[in-house]
């Protein structure tokens, strides 16, 4: 993927650190987790005039763009507060999953992780449990979960 326009970089890090402060949730202490997961966001504004998830292999990027389940913040994010790309995450580097249906591969991965700030975020909270888990085959490795011991 070629590098990203540092126009669209910047109109990515003004959206994600004002979505952080909406949602009640911080960027990884890692910062290459973030620059990263934002530097993807960029790309597909370049490509596809849309801040597509870059976590996700996509079958169609284009048709998936004229979506909204994953433009950020995705539909997980706005539903669950769940953040698979480490974006939006505590301040542990930990991504929330305490509202994912049990069976969510979130949860099977993490575990029970408790959301420090309720009261934010969760836009569209009263869509849990309504809609099935959209497919997702590919993780990039730099930002992976690491290996459980
Ligand atoms: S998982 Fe959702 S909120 Fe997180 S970076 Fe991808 S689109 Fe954005």
């Amino acid at each position: 993927m070629s590098e990203p326009r540092p126009e669209s970089v910047e109109k990515i890090w003004k959206f994600v650190r004002g979505f952080a402060e909406k949602s009640g949730t911080t960027f990884h202490p890692n910062p290459a987790v973030t620059e990263a997961v934002v530097k993807g966001l960029a790309a597909h504004v370049d490509e596809l005039g849309r801040p597509l998830c870059p976590c996700n292999f996509y079958q169609d990027k284009q048709a998936e763009a004229k979506l909204r389940r994953w433009i950020c913040a995705c539909d997980e994010m706005q539903i669950y507060k769940y953040c698979h790309c480490l974006l939006f995450v505590r301040e542990d580097g930990m991504p929330i999953t305490e509202y994912l249906p049990e069976d969510h591969e979130g949860r099977q991965v993490y575990g029970l992780i408790t959301d420090p700030t309720p009261d934010k975020g969760r836009a569209l909270r009263h869509r849990a449990h309504t809609q099935s888990e959209p497919g997702r085959v590919q993780v990039p490795a730099a930002i992976e979960p690491g290996p459980t011991p």
